[in-house]
């Protein structure tokens, strides 16, 4: 599979994009002495190569292991270092080009990926790389990871670079939370972790996750009812209390998983459900998930339960300004490549959250990935060869 792809993609990039690589090498800027010098088509190439590689390793959250270490060798490998943290985040550094002085710049992307993501067999057809259909592809996030190590071989101008991949942040942004910031000395940064190129995330909401746990008493459904307390209905009537759905333009609120009960013909007697809040304003925010908790604790009381109700503020909602210098270097990153990137404020999360309410400027920039998170994900190539195009001019502009 991978020379078969090496070949139709070195093919391609010459024949349909002739001005890219020229334009590219304009980009870079004078060549520096000692740098490596590249040849036509080695860039795309070598990219959609190690992108593959990268997405047959399986790495579903929690399970990143083989890929920090794919990682580990891969930065050396581009010309940096790099060490796992206590939890096993990665943290690289690459050596600044062309430039003295400057503060470094922090890039990141998770190494994680959702389910269905073991087994995953990629395939390019006309200059798209898809899942078989059975998984999802890894391009989120291994698209932007193979793009900035791309970026790493090959930018010749270049403030100092720290690179950190995060673990399991699909599931909760736990890699990052955990991740030794002590290592890091940068205060701006970008994250490659948005899909399209069209769009630079500045901001996410606030997110509380509500843990639910009913107890009621078991008994036999039939012989003694009376003797037991159901946690499955005390459970129903505390969620049918509860205000789900778009509460307002900042607020959403939502139930995503309920389980209880062992055998039909037994009064249940332990009931719990995952529910969740979250809102552009983080007051507006906190007042919801301590209404949410109370309502489900007068309603367990009420049916007879014992409610165990756990909130956990998982992230505080942050906007970065659309003049900061973070977001202007991404502008003007994707200008270089004719994208007007829009800047947008999403109701999900990414780790820019969490570096941001760390006091790192992080905005969030497309890897050119689609359908994320379905069977359907893809990656045009020269959508990921574009991203690298304007992350290099990023990095240049950061040099000025
Ligand atoms: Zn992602």
């Amino acid at each position: 599979m991978g020379g078969e792809s090496g070949e139709q993609e070195g093919g391609r990039t010459v024949a349909r994009r002739p001005g890219l690589l020229a334009r590219r090498r304009a980009w870079y800027g004078p060549a520096v002495a000692g740098a490596p010098r590249e040849k036509e088509g080695t860039m795309s190439q070598r990219m959609v190569d190690q992108f593959l590689e990268m997405v047959r390793i399986d790495s579903e959250s929690g399970n990143e292991a083989r890929i920090m270490q794919y990682l580990l060798g891969a930065v050396r490998e581009a010309g940096g270092e790099a060490a796992l943290d206590a939890y096993g985040n990665l943290i690289g550094k690459f050596p600044e080009r062309g430039c003295k002085g400057k503060a470094p710049l922090l890039l990141s992307c998770h190494g994680d990926t959702v389910k269905p993501g073991v087994g995953i067999e990629p395939v390019i057809k006309d200059g798209v790389v898809r899942s078989s259909g059975k998984t999802i592809l890894g391009a989120d996030d291994k698209a932007g990871i193979a793009e900035v190590l791309e970026t790493m071989r090959t930018s010749q101008v270049r403030p100092p670079i720290e690179f950190a991949v995060s673990r399991q942040e699909e599931v909760g942004l736990h890699g990052v939370k955990n991740l030794d910031f002590s290592r890091l000395a940068a205060r701006r940064g970008i994250l490659m972790d948005n899909d399209t190129l069209d769009t630079i995330v500045i901001g996410g909401p606030s997110y509380f996750a509500i843990d639910v746990e009913l107890t009621g008493r078991s008994a036999h459904a039939g012989m003694e009812p009376e003797k037991g307390i159901n946690a499955i209905q005390a459970a129903a009537k505390a969620i049918a209390a509860l205000e789900l759905g778009r509460l307002d333009h900042q607020t959403t609120a939502n139930v995503g998983v309920i389980e209880g009960g062992l055998i039909r013909n037994g009064v249940p007697d332990r009931t719990k459900f995952l529910a969740e809040c979250r809102s552009a304003d983080h007051e507006k925010g906190v007042a919801l998930a301590a209404r949410m908790a109370q309502t489900i604790r007068e309603q367990g009381a009420a049916n007879g339960a014992t409610v165990k109700v756990e909130v956990n503020n998982l992230c505080r909602a942050v906007r970065i300004p659309e003049d900061s210098w973070t977001v202007k270097l991404a502008k003007r990153g994707l200008a270089e490549v004719g994208i007007d990137a829009k800047c947008v404020f999403i109701t999900g999360f990414t780790d820019a959250s969490i570096y941001n309410n760390q006091g790192i400027e992080m905005a969030v920039v497309g890897i050119g990935a689609q359908g994320e998170h379905t069977t359907a994900e893809c990656v045009a190539i020269a959508d990921m060869e574009k991203a690298v195009l304007a992350l290099t001019a990023m990095l240049r502009f950061a040099a000025e």
